[in-house]
Order: structure tokens, then sequence, then C-alpha cells
């Protein structure tokens, strides 16, 4: 390549650089090398095939833009992942970063390059770096798989069962639900299974424990031996990201989270919310995380809680033979504890608990007296008219601001009425208040839409569903 091929391709990274940010540069672009350029076309290439994706998805236009500020006769962007090989090669030309404690930057220990295509296993591996603790219990085989967690289990087994070495089909897999439903089973099933074979190693580590680890290992100065550990990793599980928290915590994070994907390991991740809502992360850590598979799991459904309750009382058994709970009970509690797996786990402990003190059977007598407390009256949630809007928008497939519009086109004209329906029924919210918030709208049109929705459901079984499928999205 010629000096003035380079010098162009350094101007070209200072206005990639200007356009996107220092941060999303870093992130994205630091690693792209300038391969050759050939009359309209010039070639780039990254270290992975997730980088890759990634900038032909989100900024191949910018790049080529930024090419055709220095050399308008430029058509054509084409982006390789480079082999091992070539990466090992250092890059100097790439300015240094920011953090100047990216793995692969530490200068020269062999160690240090992460983008090798086999890292070297570390003897100190799992235990040096302290896993959390895992629980026997929770396995693939005690995970019920219902319609709240197909999507989830599935990519959970396909990570689990992957070898050494398969291409890795989605880098981070991340997993978010609210309390209790299961994320934490699923991780821990994949880290057993994950590690059954012997070939692989999987560390499930809960994101207070990543902090914990890596700030102790920062101060007693082995930073690069949890580092050096990490690498000997092929799966890395994190529980709980919610509450990873600290600015440093997060650029290490972040950095592992770059080191392991861009070495083709892969990265499972569970949270409370999906990654655009974890507000303390920045955006960088956010898109990275946005960037794999997101998968949702949903609220149980009831037949979810019943399998549920079967297996944990078929895991009591084990233990217990005379223990038994027959099916009504198993109704009753699959019906009436409707909130999470832990509730129903807590149940079945406490009927357990009960029968054997006592020495009595269960009965339903039994359990509604035991688990009065766990049937909690669904205390109502607070539902924002803002919610409404969103998840009716959603569900019909409009713009929320279709919703506040004054367009008066069909496919509008209904889902605004739901939406004020749905705000008047579900909310303290008076007609006049709903009308402003609904775009400015007259409190008779909004008396006027709740009549109309009211007379409706009765008569219209579809919109009916519709309108008990929306009011369980708000409430649960
Ligand atoms: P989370 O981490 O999402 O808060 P957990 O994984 O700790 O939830 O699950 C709470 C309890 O519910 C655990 O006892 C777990 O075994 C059980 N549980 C949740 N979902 C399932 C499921 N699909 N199959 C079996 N048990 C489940
Ligand atoms: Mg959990």
């Amino acid at each position: 390549m010629t000096n003035s091929e380079q010098e162009r391709w350094s101007r070209v990274k200072g206005r990639l650089r200007s356009t996107v940010g220092e941060d999303v540069y870093t992130s994205w672009f630091a690693r792209m090398d300038l391969e050759a350029v050939q009359d309209e076309s010039v070639h780039l290439s990254v270290p992975t095939r997730f980088l890759k994706s990634w900038i032909q998805a989100h900024y191949a236009e910018r790049v080529l833009s930024c090419w055709q500020a220095e050399m308008p006769e430029v058509h054509r962007i084409d982006l390789s992942v480079r082999t091992a090989m070539r990466c090992a090669t250092p890059a100097k030309e790439v300015p240094a970063p920011v953090e100047a404690r990216r793995p692969e930057r530490s200068d020269a220990k062999p160690v240090a390059d992460t983008r090798a295509p086999m890292m070297t296993p570390v003897a100190a591996g799992h235990d040096a770096l302290g896993g959390s603790p895992l629980d026997p219990r929770l396995t693939f085989a005690s995970f019920v798989v219902g319609r709240a967690n197909t999507l989830a289990h599935a990519a959970a087994r396909q990570v689990a069962d992957g070898r050494r070495g398969d291409p890795v089909m989605f880098n981070p897999l991340y997993i978010h639900a609210g309390v209790g439903l299961g994320k934490t089973h699923l991780l821990q099933a994949v880290t057993w299974a994950g590690n059954a074979g012997g070939e692989r190693k999987v560390l499930y580590l809960t994101a207070e424990k990543f902090m914990y680890g890596f700030v102790a290992a920062l101060k007693s100065q082995t930073a690069l031996a949890f580092k050096e550990a990490l690498r000997g990793i092929d799966v890395l599980v994190i529980d709980d990201l919610q509450f990873l928290q600290g600015k440093s915590t997060q650029a290490e994070f972040c950095h592992t989270l770059n080191a392991l994907i861009d070495a083709g390991r892969q990265v499972v991740i569970a949270a409370d919310r999906p990654p655009s809502d974890l507000e303390s992360l920045d955006d960088r850590v956010r898109s990275r995380l946005a960037g794999g598979l997101v998968v949702e799991m949903a609220t149980l459904g009831e037949d979810l809680r019943l399998g549920i309750l079967k297996s944990r009382v078929a895991a009591a058994r084990a233990h217990h033979a005379s223990f038994d709970v027959p099916e009504p009970v198993l109704d009753y509690l699959a019906r009436s504890i409707t909130h999470n797996g832990r509730d129903l786990e807590g149940a079945i402990n406490r009927l357990l608990a009960h029968s054997k003190l006592n020495n009595q059977p269960v009965t339903l007598d039994m359990a509604e007296r035991e688990v009065r407390d766990l049937v909690r009256p669904q205390e109502p949630k607070r539902i924002k008219i803002e919610d409404i809007q969103r998840v009716v928008a959603r569900q019909y497939n409009v713009s929320r601001s279709d919703l506040l519009s004054s367009r008066r086109t069909a496919n509008v004209v209904r889902p605004r009425q739901v939406a004020m329906y749905l705000a008047k029924t579900l909310t303290l919210r008076s007609l006049p208040e709903i009308g402003r918030r609904f775009g400015g709208r007259d409190h008779t049109t909004v008396l006027h839409a709740v009549r109309k929705i009211e007379a409706l459901v009765g008569k219209d079984i579809t919109l009916n569903d519709e309108v008990e499928s929306l009011k369980r999205q708000l409430q649960d």
C-alpha cells in the first residue's frame, strides 16, 4: 500500500471518528484496517464476523461517505474478516484507544492477543476466578418449557450444546425477564450442561461477583491474571447485569465483552430489563449488548406454573417418597400463585415442611392455609398512559404518534379508541386529562371512545380478546 493511501486512510478515520464520536469509534472502528484500494472500491478488514456484520448493518453508509469525502471516485466498500495470521500482526497504525487497559493493547505481553483463534486455557481457570456458586437443581432437566420461554430455552440449549470452535450463532445471548421467571435457572442450566463434557469451560458469574472479583483483582495487582484467566473461558455467563455499577467496572465489562466476543467466545447475559433500559450503562455497552440475540421471557402462564409445580414435587419426592400433592391442590396453586417461580417453589417447600412435621397428607384446606400469604390479591400496578399507548401501538402495528395524531383512517381510529378506553379503565385519570394526553382531544371524544369500545367488546370476540391481551400485558 502506498504512503498516500495510508495518509488518506488516516484522514478517513479522522472523519469517521468525528462523525460517530470517540466512544463509538473506539468500540467499532479502532480495529478496522485498510487492506487495499482498487479503482472504485476500498477493501477494509476487521478482526471478527461480529464487527463486520455490525458495521455493515449500522455504519456502511457512514464509512462510504467518509471515503467519498477523501476520494469521490470510491463507490464501494468491501469489508472482510481478517484471518488469524493477519490478526497477529500488531495494528500499529491504529490510534491508541482511550481505554488504556484494553487487553489487546498491553505492550508486548504474549497472552494479550485476544484475537488469536484459540486462547491458551489458563489452569487457574474457574476456581481462581471464583465463579458464583451453582445450584445443582437448576438444570435443563428441571427447566419446564412453555410459551413464555420457548425461544430463550432454545437459544440457551444451543449455547450449551455448542462445541469448542463451533461458529457462534449469536453473541451475546441476552435474556431478560422480571423477577422469578427463570433467568438464573436457565443460565445455571447452561453452565452445568456446557461444562458437562469437560471440553469447554463455562463460567457463571453474577454481576456482583464480576465487580467484586474485578475490583479485588485490581487491588491485589492481579488484573492481568484475571484477564488471562477470563481468556481461558469458552462461555462467560453473567447473571443480573442490572446490578453492574460504576464507571471503571463498566469499562472493564466492556473490554471483557469485546475481547471475548472478538475471540469467538460466547457470552450469555441475563438481566431484569432489555439492554436499552439499563440506564446506568453507557451507549457503547448497550449497543454491544443489543447486537446479539435479545430474548425476553414472558410471565409464566398457568400451564407453565403447573409444570413447574409438578417438577418441584417430583424433585421433593426423590428425598421424601411419601410426599404427594393431589392434582386439585396443584391446580389451585397454579391458578392462585401467579407472580413468580420463587413463590411456586416456596409453596411446595411449605407443603412439604407442613406435611412432614405434622405427618399429614396434603389437602386443599391445608394448602389454602399454608400459602395464603403467597396468594396476594394482585395489588393493582400503577399503569401509565404512555405504557398504554406504547403497548397498543405495538399490538396494532401503528406508531405512538399515529395514536396522538389527528389522522382518521380506520387503522388508527380503532387502536386510538382502544387506548383511550384502557386509559379510562386502568388508570385514575379523568376524561379531560386523557384527552390532553391523546394529542389534546376534547373529553367528549374520550367519552365517545370509551362507550364505543365498551359496547363492542360485548359483541366482537376478536376485539374482546385483543383488549384482554392488552390488559394482561399492562398488568403483568
Ligand atoms: P430469576 O433469576 O428470573 O429471578 P429464577 O431462575 O431464580 O428466576 O427462578 C425462580 C424459581 O422459579 C426457581 O426456583 C426456578 O427453578 C423456578 N423456575 C422459574 N422458571 C422455571 C421453569 N421454566 N422451569 C422450572 N422452574 C422454573
Ligand atoms: Mg436470578
